[in-house]
């Protein structure tokens, strides 16, 4: 499969416990003065455990899954956590060449809940927005679907015309101008914009 071999292309190796591990589970850990270290989600999360005094932290790593959405078509979930000062950070995202793409969710949880429990807390909320689709093909090509509601990502647009926003709504990634003439249908209508961290629920 193409992704897995692009994945394998960029494996990095830990600087601790010396695994090649895919670019996405790499953190670069340190400070200018001491260097920098490349250390996978794993080492990473213990040395943090171990800065911070959380004996006993043990990182739980979750192996990818797959979850269809409203359409019946299947997404391949892949996993990555990263203890914080206050709690733990675990992402879930779809891979395009090896990289994170497509569907990305986080969930934030408490430093000492129980990792499995915050899992299943994720997959709960990824099942809720695979099972809307905020855009539709129609007769015009790719349209607003009747509710009148977009939920989305907003990422930076690396094509030679970019400085614009990327917008990815329903996993696909959807270009400024394009969705602008989606909003055309609309002219005349209100709108109402509101942006909350990725690990909110909109
Ligand atoms: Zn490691």
């Amino acid at each position: 499969m193409d992704t897995a071999a692009s994945t394998s292309r960029q494996e990095i190796r830990c600087d601790d416990c010396g695994q090649n591990r895919p670019g996405y589970d790499i953190v670069h850990f340190g400070s200018i003065e001491k260097g920098y270290r490349q250390l996978c989600s794993r080492c990473f999360n213990t040395e943090v455990a171990k800065a911070t005094g959380m004996e006993g932290f043990e990182h739980a790593a979750f192996d990818s899954i797959a979850l269809s959405d409203c359409n019946g078509e299947n997404h391949e979930f892949h996993f990555r956590s990263r203890l914080l000062v206050s709690g733990i950070a675990l992402d879930a995202f779809e891979l395009r060449d090896g990289n994170p793409a497509g569907y990305l969710f986080q969930i934030i949880g408490d430093a000492g809940e129980d990792q499995f429990a915050l899992f299943g807390r994720l997959v709960e909320k990824m099942r809720r927005a695979l099972s809307v689709k905020h855009l539709n093909n129609d007769d015009y090509g790719l349209q607003i679907s009747d509710q009148g509601i977009v939920r989305g990502r907003i990422e930076s647009d690396e094509s030679p015309d970019g400085g614009l926003p990327l917008l990815v709504i329903d996993g696909r990634e959807i270009g400024w101008e394009q969705f602008g003439q989606m909003l055309m249908t609309y002219e005349g209508s209100q709108f109402k914009l509101t942006i909350a961290d990725k690990s909110e629920e909109l």
